[in-house]
């Protein structure tokens, strides 16, 4: 049994590969294979009982390639959606509430980051054990320390400090 076709909420691609959610968030349209770190971002590890679908390398118009992630129960706030938008620039987050999307949301790139990511500069202030708030300046293609000028252009989700 399928209700599927009830809902026209701008299924683009091939959203319905992942199964609808009731009341929470989808974050459709991240690069192929970063699912995994989005979920990171979010501090969301399934431990707590979260219901979460995931769509991996999903064929897609807009990408060659997108994951999808459905979050149930969650809204996610500004600052989450900011800090998304260094590892997944073209992700789109719908927040769903009784099976309707009822809000629509590019992601925008911050201009900072604070609290979120890690210096990888041993060196850093903000690794050094002192009570500094890491905090990074976001660039066009990569994240700068605010303290020791540090910059980071890959990888960026490996320094999400969870
Ligand atoms: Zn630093």
């Amino acid at each position: 049994m399928s209700n599927d076709h009830d809902h026209h909420d701008g299924n683009d691609d091939h959203e319905l590969r992942v199964s609808k959610i009731r009341d929470g968030t989808v974050i459709d349209h991240v690069r192929g294979g970063q699912a995994l770190n989005v979920l990171a971002i979010l501090g969301i590890d399934g431990s707590e009982g979260e219901e979460l679908s995931i769509g991996m390398n999903v064929p897609s118009d807009r990408l060659a390639r997108k994951d999808i992630v459905k979050v149930e129960g969650r809204e996610l706030s500004q600052d989450e959606v900011d800090v998304l938008s260094l590892i997944a620039p073209d992700a789109t987050i719908n927040i769903v509430r009784d099976y309707d999307v009822v809000e629509k949301h590019r992601v925008e790139r911050p201009e900072v980051v604070e609290g979120v990511l890690s210096c990888p500069n041993p060196g850093c202030i903000t690794t050094g054990g002192e009570p500094v708030t890491s905090r990074f300046s976001v660039l066009e293609d990569g994240v700068r320390c605010s303290y020791c000028e540090t910059i980071v252009r890959d990888e960026i989700a490996s320094l999400i400090d969870t």
